[in-house]
């Protein structure tokens, strides 16, 4: 029944589309910055968004909203030090943005590898990397990227105490995690510098921007100098370091503003559709729901992520696997999925395996390769429905030889 009104009304559904508030609370933002000509990267909606973070995430942190997250990531790996020829280890199991600002700064990215319980870096893993950098350099790694990967905290605790150990600051790219929690704490707030994302996929968007959160206003104001082309005080231009445009506009700032008025609301929803997504395909063989390790994890699950048993066929599927890509049903599943409407993705593909890293040192376990041969991610959000969960699930058990 459902399928065929699904057919019938050629309905398409998305991995995770932006959705603007119910009540138009973006729009009023942004018609205010017109009606008061703040059309400039400044102005009351950038400040007013950064105060809405501040109050979502704790006031003692400092929000820097930019033009992207990657921006956010360049800026905090600068504010850390990290220069020409210097290491910085970073997660590999993540889209690119997370590792391409190591590059910016001239520095080089060191691979370290995920653990199977949140996907996100293996502790274990970074201390031997960081003992055998220290053992072939003669010196430690300049700064760490972790990743709350699909909004799932990574295994905080023991990540911090490395950093401490070897003082070594983290930046946590939480890009997808707004509205994650570790231990009661919000994502967002671990390592030394953290950023956020707000591009038109994420949990919330401003069409295209970005959050560095400091502990500081001193390093607020360092962040706002490099990401306003490092403008001296003075009445002329005067430069005395090399900066950025990265900052946030008014317009934009002004769409972060009304999306503030529904995260809770809207993290609610990815949480209850991640719950559903369980519950129906708990029965089904050889299809896992990637969920909360434990107790200390609370996911916004910006996606929701399965994993296919490489035994499973789906109708269509090729029989020939193709070294360093998904296992056959993944994309036999993908291709099934779209003819029906829905968009599904292989999860990302780690970097040391990008053609563009290939010669970065990496420190390995085999998990991130092997999630990347069985996994998928199935759309999320304010805009899928109970019904659309029902209809994906239903999709997948029928493509299931
Ligand atoms: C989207 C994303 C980014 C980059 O965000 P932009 O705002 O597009 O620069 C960085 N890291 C992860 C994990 C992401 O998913």
């Amino acid at each position: 029944n459902i399928i065929k009104q699904y057919y019938m009304e050629r309905k398409r559904i998305y991995l995770c589309l932006s959705h603007m508030s119910e009540d138009g609370a973006e729009q009023r933002y942004v018609k205010e910055a017109f009606d008061t000509n703040w059309v400039v990267p400044l102005g009351p909606n950038v400040n007013g968004f950064e105060k809405d973070l501040e109050g979502f995430i704790g006031h003692d942190m400092r929000v820097v909203v930019l033009s992207s997250c990657a921006a956010a990531l360049h800026l905090a790996l600068l504010l850390l030090g990290v220069g020409k020829d210097d290491e910085v280890l970073c997660q590999t199991f993540s889209f690119c943005a997370s590792t391409n600002p190591v590059v910016y700064c001239g520095a080089k990215p060191v691979f370290i590898d995920s653990e199977p319980d949140t996907w996100n870096m293996d502790p274990v893993l970074l201390e031997c990397a960081i003992q055998d950098r220290l053992a072939k350099n003669g010196r430690l790694p300049k700064a760490i990227i972790v990743v709350d990967l699909y909004g799932m905290p990574a295994k905080w605790n023991a990540l911090m105490a490395i950093s401490q150990k070897y003082g070594i600051p983290i930046v946590e790219d939480a890009a997808n995690a707004l509205g994650s929690f570790y231990d009661g704490k919000p994502c967002g707030t671990f390592g030394t510098i953290r950023t956020f994302s707000f591009n038109g996929n994420k949990i919330i968007t401003t069409s295209g921007g970005g959050a560095l959160v400091c502990n500081d206003s001193e390093i607020k104001t360092k962040a706002i100098f490099l990401a306003t082309q490092a403008r001296e005080k003075a009445p002329y231009y005067q430069h005395e370091a090399v900066g950025f445009n990265y900052r946030m506009s008014n317009i934009c700032a002004g769409i972060g503003r009304g999306q503030m008025t529904v995260l809770n609301d809207y993290v609610a929803r990815h949480k209850k559709v991640h719950d559903l997504y369980k519950k129906l395909l708990k029965d089904v063989e050889g299809i896992k729901v990637h969920d909360n390790f434990n107790d200390l994890y609370d996911s916004n699950f910006w996606l929701t992520t399965i994993t296919v048993d490489p035994e499973i066929r789906i109708k269509g599927q090729n029989t020939t696997a193709i070294d360093g890509e998904p296992n056959p049903n993944i994309e036999a599943l993908r291709v099934y999925m779209d003819a029906a409407g829905i968009e599904a993705r292989p999860v990302w593909k780690p970097m040391h395996k990008q053609p563009v890293y290939k010669n970065s040192p990496a420190y390995m376990n085999g998990v991130s390769e092997a999630i990347f041969k069985v996994g998928m991610c199935l759309p999320a959000g304010p805009y899928v429905s109970d019904e659309d969960v029902c209809y994906i699930v239903e999709m997948i058990k029928r493509a299931v030889v």
